[in-house]
């Protein structure tokens, strides 16, 4: 059997070192946790990066993507597919948008959902163009995602960066009213910042960013690829502000664990028409039947309530944590979206710890740690995940 350590020597060699990867190589995994190579057992908090909201191999979606598999996996979208308008369907009577296209990732996601805001702009707005995004925010990596995203770090070595973004200050309604003029087509933020390490916005940000838009005609998109699919406590992050957004994006947790993305739109604002936009592969027979099955479990059994309630369960684990240990300056989450902050930058020793100690953590900041486990995660995992956590952080 080839050991962890091989297979870290053969991606050295073979595969482009673009991402900076933690020396684990897990090949099994079964809810919330999941073994390595050398057959060591983790509890993992990442979940493919707020992916597996059912956990590893959850059996409906394991056994809808096997029949899927064995029936039919791909046919161009020439055709109709039917899991494809499964999951439309459900993804639309159970929200408050009327229409959604698939694609394969977040940025594929978010460059539809940009696509449409030009095309609206120029049939309603005269030609305008701009889309107001904040600092921090993270919306993906290709060109034009990269220009949405307000965070130069990423977009100084690929200039000339797409034009027609303007990046404000997060959680500052008046930073939008000032940028809003002719040009601006749409307002598109995260209800819940999570590449920047968990921000969360003042209670009343997003209906008062609504208000706006509706007063000046222009369009909210909310980027739900990380806060969607349950990951706040709703099956959607804006119902917990109590507003609706025009346009919302979705993927991450919408595959539960296959590569798919989704844009979806009010009927009043969708602007693309037929030829206007396209995907090989998206709403692919696989993906589709996997996002659909999982999708009803969530909601059948009510998950996204379940992730609700154990919000305060984990954070005041993460609490009890900061008591004890006083280089933690900060706790915060929503739903199963939580970071802990600490006073300097210690993410990296704190995640090759917790890697050793058997919890897997994501650091978003070099100072800020993040958890995102599956949405089904159980008490007992939690102790026991920061019980190791508790372990790791002894040794820093
Ligand atoms: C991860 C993420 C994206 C990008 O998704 P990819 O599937 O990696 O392209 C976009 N927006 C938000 C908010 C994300 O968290």
């Amino acid at each position: 059997m080839t050991k962890s350590s091989d297979w870290i020597e053969i991606e050295k060699k073979y595969y482009a070192q673009t991402v900076r990867r933690q020396p684990v190589v897990l090949v099994k995994g079964e809810g919330t946790r999941a073994w390595d190579a050398d057959g060591k057992e983790y509890l993992d908090f990442v979940a493919g990066w707020a992916v597996n909201q059912l956990g590893h191999c959850h059996p409906a979606v394991t056994k809808a993507i096997a029949e899927q598999a064995g029936t039919l996996m791909q046919v161009s979208n020439q055709f109709y597919s039917v899991p494809q308008l499964q999951l439309a369907e459900t993804l639309v009577e159970n929200s408050a948008l009327d229409l959604v296209f698939f694609g394969n990732s977040g940025a594929e996601a978010n460059e539809g959902a940009m696509k449409l805001a030009r095309r609206y702009g120029k049939l309603n707005r005269d030609g305008a163009y701009e889309i107001i995004t904040a600092l921090n925010s993270f919306h993906g990596r290709t060109m034009g995602t990269l220009a949405a995203t307000g965070q130069p770090h990423y977009q100084e070595n690929f200039t000339p960066i797409q034009p027609g973004f303007v990046h404000v200050n997060y959680n500052d309604v008046e930073a939008i009213m000032e940028a809003t003029n002719e040009r601006t087509a749409a307002v598109m933020i995260e209800p819940v910042q999570g590449e920047a390490g968990v921000i969360i916005p003042a209670d009343d940000y997003l209906k008062r960013v609504r208000d706006w838009c509706d007063k000046q005609g222009i369009l909210l998109i909310l980027d739900e690829v990380q806060t969607g699919m349950g990951r706040l406590g709703s099956l959607f992050g804006y119902q917990e502000y109590g507003i609706e957004p025009d346009v919302m994006t979705l993927a991450k947790g919408l595959g539960f664990g296959t590569p798919i993305g989704a844009f979806m739109s009010k009927e009043h604002c969708m602007a693309l028409v037929p030829g206007d936009h396209g995907s090989t592969f998206g709403g692919n027979m696989l993906t589709t039947a996997a996002a659909y099955a999982g999708t009803k479990f969530l909601i059948d059994n009510d998950i996204p309530a379940k992730t609700k309630e154990m919000e305060p369960y984990l954070l005041g684990r993460l609490n009890d944590l900061r008591s004890r240990f006083s280089f933690i300056s900060d706790v915060r989450g929503k739903g199963l979206l939580a970071a802990m902050e600490f006073e300097s930058d210690i993410s990296p020793q704190v995640l090759t710890a917790a890697n050793e100690a058997g919890i897997l953590l994501n650091a978003p900041r070099p100072t800020t740690i993040r958890f995102m486990p599956p949405l089904t995660v159980t008490k007992e995992e939690i102790d026991q995940g920061m019980e190791r956590l508790g372990d790791a952080l002894a040794t820093i």
